[in-house]
């Protein structure tokens, strides 16, 4: 297995393939790239070369909660998600996956997205039981946990397929399969800029703090970072939209950081298990019902709120996060993305996402009453960089610049890579068509949920 930062090359002068990033994408990407050109005797891994600022999972793919899940409005991101959890499915134990299933309890005002979420997956096969009433769903909750109590809940998607994998491991675990193809794993190596071709649009370089790299074709996989090679193959940062009714919005900003709030409390991850003994799946709830301090009782909100959660023997306790937050200007000119993460000291979390977390976690569940002092104080969360729509973008730039810029839904997409590596090789995929930068313009867009987060 890799260990951070033993990776030690020279930097080559030319490569035919090279990906930026060393996170789910990149590394995805990698894997399924040299494991198509072997297929295709068209050579193998050697052709590929993967270079990363830092080290691998530095950026949004070592923090990730890890939940992965089907349970999305939009029906192609549905399909897409399929995919990739059959990828998750492959390898359970390299990806260090745990397939406990994943749980949608939602309000009224949610019921009907996630009544057609669940007729859909149907007819697409995937495994979910749907529970719909009031009653019904806090005596099927209940059949899980004795001590379920959340209110104003009408009912319960149950997915059985998807669920967790540990962020790190599993990305140490792609970059042991990439690595296994033959592929180039370049850390503490910053991309700073393209060379164009004098003839064409297309790159023909990449200029790195340690020289410059020729190449032939390249992969940008940059998370939080994207906005910095948007800008480097100078598109622009205002675009036009057409909405459901054809009409045309211009100047709309290409990008909106977001923070995306998460912790952990300290008790044993055990400590969720269901009444049967097992661990439970991801849960998340989403509620209209009004939300007190388990504090002091005081009324911390009564507008629609949501939070998820998961023991996790990663993360040492139970895990989980609530809605992000918009951050710096729409455009997102000007936001520090580096130090990342936990490193940040502009992003952090402030007092008031334990306050309503650890709150929420005894809204639902009596065992957590009482426990809001074992939240870990630390630093955890981390930006996300989103589209103007909040879905991902997978087109190529440039003539020659894959950009896969997943709108921070994509740790569980680690499947992207593989239709990725098929479209660079020129096999257009079906399932990303949906996903092209032209649907703005084309008003080809995505239905939007009820849901207080702007992933679902
Ligand atoms: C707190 C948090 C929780 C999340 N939870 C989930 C979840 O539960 N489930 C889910 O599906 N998604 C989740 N996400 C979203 C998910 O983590 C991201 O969408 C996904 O990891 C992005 O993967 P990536 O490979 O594109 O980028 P990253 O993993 O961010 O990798 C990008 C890499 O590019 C490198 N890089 C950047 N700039 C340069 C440069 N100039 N030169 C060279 N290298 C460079 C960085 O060092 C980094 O290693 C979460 C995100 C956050 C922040």
């Amino acid at each position: 297995m890799f260990k951070k930062g033993s990776i030690r090359m020279s930097i080559p002068s030319k490569v035919e393939y090279a990906i930026i990033g060393a996170g789910i994408h990149g590394l995805s990407t990698a894997w399924h790239l040299a494991a198509k050109l072997k297929a295709k005797g068209k050579g193998d891994g050697s052709k590929i070369l993967v270079i990363d600022k830092d080290s691998i999972a530095a950026g949004a793919s070592g923090i990730a909660c890890g939940v992965i899940r089907n349970n999305y409005y939009q029906p192609a991101m549905r399909e897409l998600m399929a995919m990739c959890v059959e990828v998750w499915e492959s390898d359970a134990k390299n990806f260090h996956y745990h397939d406990v299933g994943y749980m949608q309890i939602s309000p009224e005002c949610m019921e009907n997205d996630v009544a057609e979420i669940y007729a859909q997956q149907k007819n697409i096969g995937y495994d979910s039981v749907f529970i719909q009433g009031k009653k019904e769903s806090e005596q099927y909750m209940k059949k899980y946990f004795s001590d379920w109590q959340a209110q104003g809940i009408t009912s319960v998607l149950h997915e059985k397929r998807g669920g967790y994998a540990n962020n790190t491991s599993s990305i140490y675990g792609l970059a042991d399969k990439a690595e296994a193809e033959g592929v180039r794993i370049l850390t503490g190596t910053e991309v700073k800029g393209f060379e164009f071709g004098s003839n064409s649009n297309a790159v023909t370089g990449i200029e790195t703090d340690k020289g410059l790299i020729k190449c032939d074709h390249v992969i940008v996989g940059a998370g939080p970072w994207v906005k910095r090679f948007w800008d480097m193959m100078d598109l622009p940062n205002q675009i036009s939209i057409k909405n459901s009714k054809g009409e045309m919005h211009n100047n709309v900003p290409m990008w909106q950081y977001w923070f995306l709030t998460e912790g952990v409390l300290g008790v044993e991850p055990g400590f969720l298990k269901t009444d049967d003994d097992n661990m439970p799946p991801v849960l998340h709830v989403d509620t209209d019902a009004p939300l007190y301090s388990d504090v002091d009782k005081s009324l911390i909100t009564d507008e629609l709120w949501g939070i998820y959660y998961k023991p996790d023997f990663h993360f040492n306790g139970i895990q989980g996060g609530s809605s992000p937050y918009k951050v710096g200007k729409a455009g997102g000119e000007g936001v520090l993305v580096d130090p990342y993460g936990p490193k940040s000291s502009e992003f952090t979390l402030d007092d008031h996402f334990a306050h309503m977390w650890t709150s929420a976690l005894a809204h639902c569940h009596k065992r957590f009453e009482g426990k809001s002092h074992l939240f870990k104080k630390g630093a955890t969360g981390g930006l996300g960089c989103f589209t103007p729509d909040s879905f991902p973008i997978f087109d190529t730039f440039r003539e020659n610049v894959y950009l896969i810029a997943d709108s921070n839904h994509g740790y569980k997409m680690i499947g992207v890579g593989k239709l990725v590596a098929d479209e660079v090789l020129g096999e257009k995929s079906k399932l990303l068509e949906p996903f092209r930068f032209s649907r703005y313009e084309q008003g080809k867009l995505h239905p939007t949920s009820n849901s207080p987060f702007p992933w679902s």
